[in-house]
């Protein structure tokens, strides 16, 4: 009995938090607890916004786990946008079969939001927007804006259409108040409206947001038709992804599924193939290196200084790689800037190139009193830093054009490729200088 108790006083406590918070703390808990947790939120009507502020993913399995009943009742409440992003990671069937048990206006809206991929603005956006004629007052559209706010996704903006729905003009919330009761909005609004066509990549959405500084922006059909609004709370949510997609494929980790506490056969499955291909990459240096055996074995020091030029290569090669992907990514470099970006790199991997081959140099002359030993490791890393570099920049804008993912390859490839470089260079100036190495 006093467990009850202290479970509903908890449970009320719960309630008066923020969605966000009882999202956080569904994700904590094991899977049965969190699905219990669910329910109760669910007697209290209380579910839907909190599985609206969790990753897609992880709310899908929740609902996956409670009855048809329940499940559509919480996808009623929430934000279309929300419900179509967690429908997406439901199997086809389920969807199909929550659809059919919707309320038909509801299954319509999402129906006609599951038809934009989504990673475009149709994807991201909200069909509830506030969407006015031009005659009302802007008394009129305070009180019309008073009577549906409940519903709308958001109400800092105001969108003007014609009988079409065509998106005539915009005033914000402030416009509004501030302007006479009496006049019309048509004769206020902003008519330079900033709009999404419904097939935009998230990306570039990202970018205007980020140009413009809106709170929302209002998608929009090929004619101008008024589709919805994209906020920038949901935009903020893709750019982190797409930046921690884009951090973990640099490593290695496909398409950003891996979660720090994913499962280890997850993790292995997503890790492992790739590691594999990297291997099979890499036997390119093991053949360059084997063709100069007798070389290593008759001077021996040379091995000392083999990782260390392969470990620089990886190391210059990221921190190109880093740049290139992180400008395609903010759309600060696209493919036509490739030239650009050739020269620069080519520039960068001359100096660093010089200035580390000289340090390398003069390291190896000290440590071992011979001067050829210093020559040849300057020359090879100097050689395996140009190439790491000009590749480490260069490889994702080919691989993007390609439709290969840049993230995924470039690493491995400008690394395998300067490698070759250095070893070549070294090995081949050791066989030269052999005389002198031994
Ligand atoms: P506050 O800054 O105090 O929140 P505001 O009225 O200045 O209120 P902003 O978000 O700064 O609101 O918008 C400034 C102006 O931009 C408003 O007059 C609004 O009509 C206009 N506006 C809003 N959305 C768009 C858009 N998509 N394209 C063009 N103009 C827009
Ligand atoms: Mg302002």
């Amino acid at each position: 009995m006093a467990a009850q108790v202290q479970e509903k006083i908890q449970l009320q406590e719960l309630l008066r938090r923020h969605p966000a918070d009882i999202a956080e703390v569904l994700v904590t808990l094991k899977e049965e607890e969190a699905v219990e947790l669910l329910r109760r939120l669910y007697l209290r009507r209380a579910a839907a916004a909190p599985l609206g502020e969790m990753d897609p993913e992880e709310a899908a399995r929740l609902l996956a786990e409670l009855n048809r009943e329940e499940a559509i009742h919480i996808l009623s409440h929430m934000d279309p946008d929300d419900a179509v992003d967690l429908l997406l990671e439901l199997p086809e069937e389920t969807v199909r079969d929550l659809l059919s048990r919707l309320e038909t206006r509801k299954a319509q809206m999402f129906r006609a939001l599951l038809a934009y991929p989504p990673d475009t603005a149709g994807g991201l956006m909200s069909p509830e927007v506030l969407a006015l004629p031009a005659h009302l007052t802007a008394q009129q559209a305070i009180e019309e804006i008073r009577r549906r706010a409940e519903e709308l996704e958001t109400v800092y903006y105001a969108y003007v259409v014609d009988e079409e729905k065509k998106l005539l003009g915009v005033l914000s919330l402030r416009d509004l108040v501030l302007a006479r009761p009496e006049t019309p909005i048509g004769a206020i609004m902003n008519r330079e409206v900033v709009t999404l066509p419904a097939e935009m990549d998230v990306e570039e959405v990202a970018q205007l947001f980020d140009k413009y500084n809106y709170l929302a922006l209002p998608v929009v059909d090929k004619d101008g038709h008024l589709l919805g609004i994209v906020t920038v709370d949901d935009v903020m949510d893709v750019m982190r992804e797409e930046a921690t997609e884009d951090l973990l494929r640099m490593s290695g980790i496909p398409s950003g599924e891996e979660a720090a506490l994913s499962p280890p056969l997850t993790s292995v499955k997503f890790r492992l193939p790739w590691m594999m291909g990297y291997i099979l990459l890499d036997l390119l240096v093991v053949y360059a290196v084997s063709l100069f055996e007798h070389t290593i074995a008759q001077a021996a020091v040379l091995a000392a200084f083999m990782p260390l030029i392969a470990d620089m290569s990886g190391n210059v090669a990221a921190q190109a790689l880093s740049v290139a992907i992180r400008g395609m990514a903010t759309g600060e470099v696209g493919w036509r800037d490739l030239p650009r970006v050739v020269r620069k790199e080519l520039l960068v991997g001359c100096l660093n190139g010089l200035a580390l081959g000289a340090q390398l140099g003069l390291i190896a002359f000290l440590l071992r009193g011979n001067p050829f030993l210093g020559l040849v490791a300057a020359v090879a890393l100097a050689g395996n830093t140009l190439v790491a570099t000009v590749m480490g920049g260069v490889l994702p804008f080919l691989f993007k054009r390609l439709r290969v993912d840049p993230a995924m390859v470039s690493g491995p490839v400008a690394t395998t490729l300067a490698d070759l470089t250095g070893f070549f260079l070294f090995l081949g100036l050791g066989a030269l200088f052999l005389r002198y190495l031994q």
